[in-house]
């Protein structure tokens, strides 16, 4: 089967190499001139197995209203005239629910666990170079407050299968012994030991060119411009090289894949959420993390890249603006060397924004669309270098007409419907 893959990131990519697995004729199409450059690019390296959890939950909105017009926000609405954004705030907003929230996180475990399954999976036929780390990530906390209130609802993430364990402040430092230099005061922190981190461009750059081997043919600087619709099938990809035919496409466009559905009668309500990252040197190996690390108080996670470390975080909803605000991205500087002092090489660091492709519920959006040659892999907003081998198997098998291993009901469009 002729098979087109729309987009390059992470998660184009893993479709791209599950589809020429399974033996398919597979093109892969992408505006950029290599594989991850957009958002797959400089994301904060973590494999959040366990310890992924949807943004809309109790008490969001009322942080997000507290820290409306600051410039320290992490998470920062813009208000627009933009219809889109109102809606998906709405929608947004409806998650906030607690048993929403619990369901989503169920859906969002469920789907880690499954795409973990699948990254060990490629890992064992694939030498694959990225930095890879286990071990975990350490959730730290500031506040005693918000520390008692997750631990609390760790028996809750563990009926839902998650394995997650309460520290306090001596045992942060015995698990992570750089924070002992830390010059925040640590309340405590959860530990999510199946998780792992790992640089996503790197994988991503490398299973290209694994697929590529496989008889994956790339079209580099091709922008689509949308779909030809003939009945209740997609023809033809229409880009600004000309059309290009398949008999089935995958949409894997990231925060850009509602553009491309325009005209198809199937709103994707998926919105960039803009953040920021750095990645600097390390200069002192002890000072800095071994393990991932979030930190809830900054809304930030570490992550070691090789000798760098990767520091991520904000969240902005401001449509698809790009533009890196100098004053923004030095505050992930400043905490970094308020958490790990003298461990990096401040004057070196790189900065980097890009847009995550949030839904209102934070899962992503996968399955058939309303062309049943037209299959929606995208929307992976905070987790899409977690989530990527578990949803491309899930696209991969629905192409050969086999039930995904993993129950993916919850996961497709007709939820926003
Ligand atoms: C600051 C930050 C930190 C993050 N940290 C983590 C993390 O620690 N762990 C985690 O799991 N996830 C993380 N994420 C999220 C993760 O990076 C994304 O979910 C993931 O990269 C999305 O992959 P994608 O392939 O869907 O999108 P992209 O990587 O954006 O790929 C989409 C591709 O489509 C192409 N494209 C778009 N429009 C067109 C068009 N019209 N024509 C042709 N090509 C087009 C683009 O060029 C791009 O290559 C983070 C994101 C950010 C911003």
């Amino acid at each position: 089967m002729k098979v087109l893959v729309l987009g390059a990131g992470v998660v184009g990519i893993t479709t791209a190499f599950e589809l020429a697995r399974d033996g398919h004729d597979v093109t892969v199409i992408d505006r950029c001139e290599g594989p991850g450059l957009e958002t797959s690019f400089a994301n904060g390296g973590q494999l959040s197995w366990d310890h992924g959890a949807p943004l809309a939950g109790p008490g969001v909105m009322q942080k997000a209203i507290k820290w409306l017009g600051k410039r320290d926000a992490p998470l920062l609405f813009r208000l627009r005239l933009d219809p889109a954004m109102w809606a998906w705030t709405l929608n947004f907003i409806a998650n906030c629910a607690e048993p929403v929230y619990w369901h989503n996180a169920e859906l969002i475990l469920r789907l880690a666990l499954f795409a973990r399954e699948r990254l060990h999976d490629i890992l064992k036929t694939e030498a694959i170079a990225f930095d890879h780390r286990r071990g975990g990530i350490l959730g730290l906390y500031q506040d005693a407050r918000e520390l008692d209130r997750d631990v609390d609802a760790i028996r809750s993430w563990r009926e839902l299968g998650g394995s997650r364990t309460a520290l306090d402040h001596k045992g942060c430092i015995e698990l992570e012994p750089s924070l002992a230099y830390s010059t925040f005061s640590i309340a405590g922190g959860i530990h999510t030991p199946l998780d792992e981190s790992g640089d996503c461009y790197a994988f991503t750059r490398h299973l290209a060119a694994r697929a590529e081997t496989l008889g994956v043919t790339f079209h580099w600087n091709t922008t689509v411009k949308g779909l030809k619709r003939e009945g209740e099938r997609i023809t033809h990809a229409l880009t600004d090289r000309g059309e290009e035919d398949a008999d089935t496409f995958i949409l894997a466009l990231g925060s850009y894949s509602p553009q491309v559905m325009k005209g198809l009668d199937l709103k994707l309500p998926i919105y960039p959420a803009k953040g920021y990252s750095l990645t600097v040197p390390v200069l002192d190996d002890a000072m800095a993390p071994q393990l991932s690390i979030t930190s809830n108080t900054h809304k930030l996670v570490f992550s070691r890249i090789g000798n760098s470390l990767r520091v991520a975080g904000m969240l902005e909803l401001n449509g698809y603006d790009t533009e890196l605000v100098e004053a923004r991205a030095r505050i992930t500087l400043d905490s970094t060397m308020k958490l790990f002092p003298r461990a990096c090489e401040p004057d070196h660091a790189k900065y980097w924004t890009g847009l995550r492709p949030l839904t209102p519920d934070s899962l992503p959006i996968v399955g058939h669309a309303k062309q049943p040659n037209l299959l929606l892999n995208t929307g992976h907003g905070m987790l899409g270098w977690t989530l990527a081998a578990g949803t491309a198997r899930i696209v991969a098998d629905l192409v050969r007409g086999h039930a995904p291993e993993v129950d993916i009901s919850g996961l497709g469009w007709e939820r926003f419907a």
